[in-house]
């Protein structure tokens, strides 16, 4: 069923964005291909969100068809030492079957949350693991059909892949290892004491703003030596404890958030001579301007 008008601050982690004109929550790889076949004989887009959690969608709507995966397509299940997840799973759903069931590797991902599709897509990873190093392949399906792509094909590189837009990945696998529960347990609560140490955990945000640039500064240490932690622009805040995470502050818009990266791009260029390229994917009619400028 198509929905229309959905709000989409209610599914971004930050809170923010207007609404999909279009939206559809298919459970199945029929309801999938339906939902597609919708769209392409209205000449409609399409994109996926997963659990918004690097995701800034334009505050004025996007038109488009919006997609969550729920369902059989947001379940997970353990063959073998693999792990079979649905595009709309949740890292957390999925790490919890794997330790279940005595498989390891899938550990790092305790600090991303977001979906095994939403990774695909980002190649996420923390604590010097990712996607690319985990999936043996996934199932991509657009209005053309649905193929099974390898790593190779899926072109996972840092932070980003080689997935069009309108591209959907509903099924994930995962090629994991024997590893007792409680090593698996204890390892993720050292990783998840990390970065409560050092990131904001208790407040809306979208992790990283943006990729780590070739420098001897990761992007959130340049940042805080352009004096930024804590800086605001309307309703956001660049987070007073990693200057690499922008906060809703309170009644904070994607517009906001927007004019921060620019105020924060314009100020690296000016300090260090680095062109910061964001991390978090933008939805609708966004656009950071050239790296020297600022939006307001
Ligand atoms: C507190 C916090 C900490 C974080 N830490 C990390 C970290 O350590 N490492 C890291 O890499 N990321 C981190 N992130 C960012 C985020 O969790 C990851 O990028 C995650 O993989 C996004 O998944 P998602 O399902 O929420 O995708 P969304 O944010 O919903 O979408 C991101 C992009 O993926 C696309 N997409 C989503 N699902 C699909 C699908 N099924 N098929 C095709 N495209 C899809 C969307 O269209 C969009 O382009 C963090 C975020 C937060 C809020």
């Amino acid at each position: 069923m198509i929905e229309q008008g959905f709000s989409l601050a209610r599914l971004t982690t930050l809170g923010t964005g207007g609404p999909a004109h279009y939206f559809a929550r298919p459970s199945s790889l029929d309801d999938l291909a339906r939902a597609l076949e919708w769209a392409a004989q209205r000449d409609v887009e399409v994109a996926t969100i997963g659990l918004g959690s690097n995701l800034l969608a334009a505050d004025g709507g996007v038109d488009l068809l919006v997609l969550r995966l729920e369902g059989a397509l947001a379940l997970a299940e353990v063959q073998g030492e693999r792990l079979v997840a649905g595009g709309g799973a949740a890292n957390a759903v999925c790490l919890h079957r794997a330790r279940a069931a005595g498989l390891g590797r899938f550990e790092f991902a305790c600090a991303i949350p977001g979906t095994a599709g939403g990774g695909v897509r980002m190649n996420a990873g923390a604590y010097g693991g990712d996607w690319a190093g985990i999936v043996l392949r996934a199932l991509v399906v657009d209005a053309g059909g649905a193929r099974w792509r390898s790593p190779g094909e899926l072109g996972l590189a840092y932070r980003t892949s080689a997935l069009r837009p309108g591209e959907v990945v509903a099924k994930v696998e995962y090629a994991l290892e024997p590893r007792p529960p409680a090593e698996i347990r204890a390892r993720v609560a050292a990783l998840q004491a990390e970065r409560k140490a050092t990131q904001p955990t208790n407040r809306r945000t979208f992790g990283s703003v943006f990729k780590n640039p070739e420098h001897e500064f990761g992007a959130g240490r340049m940042l805080e030596a352009c004096g930024l932690k804590g800086h605001r622009l309307g309703g956001a805040r660049i987070s007073p404890r990693h200057a690499n995470f922008i906060e809703n502050a309170g009644g904070a818009t994607s517009a906001d958030a927007l004019a921060l990266m620019s105020e924060a791009r314009r100020r690296a260029l000016e300090q260090f001579g680095v062109v910061l390229e964001h991390e978090v994917a933008l939805l609708g009619e966004l656009e950071l301007p050239p790296a020297g400028e600022t939006l307001r």
